[in-house]
């Protein structure tokens, strides 16, 4: 499929790579895509970046009828531009799709849409250390009905933009705690698609967290209300007696692109990864009786997150003396190695434009 490529009249500043914050500093250019019931995908676009035009009944401003993706374009030391396993983040999107009634998009036009766009976008690909183009595609209904139904026209649109370090002082460890009152997802519901919906389900809890001083909050199951599923926006990994944890893909988890990545290394450095369901109490009995070596969270944006002191109630507890583990630090240490070409790539997760 031909892509047509407008050019933005003018082209915006760079902003300084030093004092970038997280998902602000929108590019010249955004794909766009659409589809119709009977005709398909079609028209696939490069136009200046800019506000859409969109009908104030269109189904994804009152039913959340959208889903995203999140990777990232990285530059190596050799200047060229690579991706992190870009094809899965497609087959997360079309399943997600599934979920909540969007459709299909091929993968060829979904990659194209980003590969394009960031190729277009080069410049805008910072070179200093732990920088990166930070990629967010997405697709929206856009049926102009208030009916609950599923859209017939839609659009799959790729924005990037240029990111710093997630954590510019360094990898620290934050404090967490288990959030007892919402839940964000349950089985049977839209937990384990990357819709937006889920998202505003999580804002209460994550704003009160932070008005108490902790960075993010760690979700429990919504049916019994007992077992550990995420933590904030991203996966979570604990180490125990030498093992490493992690909640099972249940159906109301995220099955996430770099819990996978992380599994897979743990097991080439011969750990033995339990996917299983993990109660808050197994918990905070292991930090209690010393069991709990290592706690961490896994997603894109920050690959790793050590996490350091982990409350619930009135109970508290510090992991690894509030420093960054050693398995939370190889992890990160190696992703980021592959990531950005300085390490070798041996199950092929890198993409070289
Ligand atoms: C995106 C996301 C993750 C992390 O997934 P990655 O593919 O590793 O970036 C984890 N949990 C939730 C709820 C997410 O939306």
């Amino acid at each position: 499929m031909e892509i047509k490529i407008t050019r933005a009249a003018a082209l915006k500043e760079k902003p300084d790579s030093s004092t970038l914050v997280f998902g602000k500093a929108m590019t010249d250019h955004m794909f766009i895509a659409d589809y119709d019931e009977g005709q398909g995908w079609h028209d696939p676009r490069i136009v200046p970046y800019g506000p859409l035009q969109i009908d104030p009944a269109a189904k994804v401003l009152h039913y959340a009828e959208e889903i995203f993706e999140g990777l990232k374009a990285y530059r190596t030391a050799d200047g060229s531009i690579q991706l992190f396993r870009p094809r899965d983040n497609i087959a997360r999107m079309n399943e997600s799709a599934e979920r909540v009634c969007l459709p299909q998009i091929p993968e060829e036009l979904a990659l194209a849409g980003i590969t394009r766009l960031v190729e277009l976008e080069q410049d805008w690909v910072p070179s200093e250390k732990d920088t990166s183009l930070y990629i967010r595609p997405f697709m929206i209904g856009l049926d102009a009905a208030l009916g609950v139904h599923a859209s017939h026209h839609v659009q799959y649109i790729v924005v990037v933009c240029p990111v710093g370090a997630y954590y510019p002082e360094g990898l620290n460890p934050v404090k967490i705690y288990v959030e007892e009152k919402d839940v964000r997802a349950v089985k049977g519901g839209t937990g384990m698609a990357k819709t937006g919906g889920n998202y505003a389900a999580s804002l209460r809890a994550s704003d009160l967290a932070e008005k108490e001083g902790y960075s993010q909050v760690l979700w429990l199951d919504g049916v019994h209300r007992k077992y550990i599923e995420e933590v904030g926006s991203m996966n979570v990994m604990f180490k125990v007696s030498g093992k490493i944890l992690t909640p099972d893909l249940n159906g109301s988890v995220l099955d996430g692109i770099t819990r996978r990545s992380c599994i897979q290394l743990l097991k080439d450095w011969g750990y033995e990864v339990e996917e299983r369901r993990i109660s808050a109490e197994e918990l905070f009995a292991a930090a209690e009786n010393g069991a709990l070596e290592e706690a961490w969270g896994t997603g894109t944006a920050a690959v790793v997150s050590p996490i350091g002191e982990l409350a619930m109630g009135d109970k508290k507890v510090t992991v690894s003396g509030n420093q960054i583990g050693e398995i939370t630090q190889k992890l990160y240490d190696e992703l980021t190695g592959i990531q950005w070409g300085r390490v070798a790539d041996p199950h092929g997760w890198i993409m070289k434009l």
